[in-house]
């Protein structure tokens, strides 16, 4: 009797966790193919926009000489970038929601696709040319007596 009745709770108890399994495994698997579809809409909406502002219309950066591909490494870049960067995505978020809203506005001018590499390049360009510039304020500023 006792025998009988320990393994029937051996057995409940077998179910409940097989029955648990089976939940967890179905919510991950559910849970998965929600992430691979918006996954494979964020990519989607990417591949959109950066081909419309790629070199060309294709999907490549837009850098003079470069013919990088890679939708990994490629960004959207403002050409004009006067600060903007921290404006805009005040204003329209970053990502997904920057790349949808530009969609929603049919592709405005003033942005162009660049790798991670030229995006880094055209940074340091801008600073140099800031340095250069302070440096240039400076000596017209010796160049006034007062200005001492
Ligand atoms: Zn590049």
């Amino acid at each position: 009797m006792g025998l009988s009745s320990k393994s029937s709770d051996t057995h409940s108890y077998r179910t409940t966790l097989k029955h648990r399994q089976r939940q967890k495994r179905y919510y991950q698997a559910n849970r998965e193919a929600e992430t691979t579809k918006q996954e494979r809409y964020r990519l989607r909406l990417k591949t959109e926009t950066l081909t419309y502002y790629g070199k060309g219309g294709k999907l490549q950066c837009c850098w003079p000489g470069c013919n990088e591909v890679d939708l990994d490494v490629l960004t959207l870049d403002h050409v004009n970038d006067d600060g903007g960067r921290g404006r805009r995505s005040r204003e329209h978020g970053s990502g997904t929601k920057f790349y949808r809203w530009l969609r929603d506005q049919n592709y405005p001018d003033g942005f162009q696709t660049l790798c991670g590499s030229h995006q880094l390049k055209k940074e340091i360009l801008k600073q140099r040319r800031a340095a250069q510039g302070f440096r240039l304020l400076m000596a017209h500023l010796k160049a006034i007596p007062e200005c001492l």
